[in-house]
């Protein structure tokens, strides 16, 4: 049996076994190895959806290998974000320094380029050798005439929730620059979501249904002029909390724009998401539509749903994934097709976020923040999952482990939110769980 190490000691727990609550947000520990990605991968989750900007990566080129290939994510019009710029930084520039380097292949990409915006992003060895990413960008910005931002996201700050809040910011910068768009009284932006498989699209339909603008989705399919003009909305609606949660509060204090936390994803958030939104505006033509949308949507999912959970009655499901909403969210989610879920840990969830994901799992379930490879390969022995639900650094674990496993993050190509999402979860996870193929797995538990 493996010992796991001492120091983590509360970010470890079993639900109706240990007393306390699960501890969020510390610093990974040295000597585990966390799951957990760097600061600038953080900012360039967030940022990098906007589709009509340039994404410059300002250090080696290794940096730069986190490219769209490895987090796909939808866009409706320009491509420009997929391909990735590096100003390639060698040696000769650590020693005497990159900002020539960096102003040329901003003015460069900008003229060939022409887009919208520029992020510039500032990697470890930048930090290190104190190059003015700052005032090359201002010089750019009034030369170019377009906004030239900063994000000062070097690796070693912290972990990848740091490089979110320094998305934020980044972010910050660009809201209110423009007035032009006409804002409805009942509009919102989206904040939080990431149009990895379309998600946006099906939200999109559904608030049109119900009679609610969408101002700016922040960031999947983004735009920067829509994102300049994000101040305008009536409503921030937040969904992935880890990572935009502090955007939200950073508008609600410039521009007083309230906000709330919702979650796209299975039948009772999803509808909590529409009504929710309905009852802020207090309009009762929109929460009339909303009821008939859910009424409608409901009415083909729930028969839909049956043949899945009946086969998939008594499974167990190991959940590990980025935010703590989106475990809650799938602890339901799996509930619904008669999965019960034994492991649920996140990268990023704070103490408060655990209570509530604590609250909805049954006893016997372990809790853990922050986990590594060997305590997750450990949990899933101990409890037998069948199924592991998690990103693309799961998925090794998985498949050593020899069980099925749902992609829910970067790599999916089917869209997991709404109506349509919680039937595409429901084949996915059945189609995982059931497939003949473990019948010819030896048991490598
Ligand atoms: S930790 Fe530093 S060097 Fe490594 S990828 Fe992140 S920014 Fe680049």
């Amino acid at each position: 049996m493996v010992k796991f190490l001492q120091d983590r000691e509360g970010q470890i727990i079993t639900k109706g076994k240990d007393s306390g609550d699960l501890i969020g947000g510390r610093p990974s520990l040295a000597g585990s190895v966390s799951q957990r990605a760097c600061v600038f991968c953080g900012s360039r989750v967030v940022l990098y959806p906007i589709a009509d900007a340039l994404h410059l990566i300002h250090g080696p080129i290794g940096c730069a290998s986190y490219t769209w290939d490895i987090r796909g994510s939808l866009s409706s019009g320009p491509q420009l974000y997929r391909s990735s710029y590096s100003t390639d930084l060698r040696e000769q520039h650590v020693i005497f320094g990159g900002e020539k380097r960096l102003y040329k292949a901003l003015s460069d990409l900008i003229t060939e380029l022409h887009p919208k915006a520029a992020f510039v992003y500032s990697t470890c060895i930048v930090g290190v050798i104190g190059d003015d990413v700052e005032s090359v960008c201002k010089k750019v910005q009034a030369e170019k005439n377009i906004p030239v931002i900063p994000v000062m996201a070097e690796g070693f700050q912290g972990s990848k929730k740091d490089g979110y809040k320094i998305a934020c910011e980044a972010l910050a910068r660009l809201i209110g620059t423009d007035d032009s768009k006409e804002a409805s009284p009942y509009s919102i932006n989206i904040l939080g979501d990431f149009n990895l498989a379309g998600e946006l699209w099906t939200l999109q339909d559904y608030y049109s249904r119900i009679g609610v603008q969408i101002m700016t989705t922040l960031t999947g399919d983004g735009r920067v002029k829509d994102i300049r003009n994000a101040h305008r909305a009536k409503l921030n609606v937040v969904q992935c909390s880890g990572s935009m949660i502090y955007l939200a509060k950073l508008m609600k204090e410039k521009y007083g724009i309230p906000y709330m936390k919702v979650s796209y994803f299975g039948i009772e958030d999803m509808s909590d998401a529409l009504y929710d939104v309905a009852k802020f505006f207090k309009n009762d033509e929109i929460m009339e539509k909303a009821r008939r949308l859910v009424t409608s949507e409901l009415s083909r999912l729930v028969p839909a749903l049956a043949p899945y959970k009946k086969a998939l009655e008594g499974k167990k499901a190991a959940i590990y994934v980025g935010g703590a909403f989106k475990a809650i969210s799938l602890v339901k989610a799996l509930r619904l097709i008669g999965v019960k879920t034994v492991i649920a840990g996140t990268q990023t969830g704070n103490t408060e976020d655990y209570k509530l994901l604590k609250a909805i799992c049954d006893d016997g379930c372990i809790l853990v923040d922050d986990s590594n490879p060997v305590e997750l390969s450990e949990f899933v022995k101990r409890t037998g999952a069948d199924l592991f639900i998690g990103g693309v650094k799961e998925r090794p674990i998985a498949h050593k482990l020899g069980i099925g496993f749902v992609d829910h993050n970067h790599e999916r190509k089917h869209a997991l939110s709404g109506y349509n999402g919680m039937l595409n979860f429901a084949k996915e996870v059945y189609a995982t769980v059931m497939s003949p193929v473990w019948r010819f797995v030896r048991d490598v538990k």
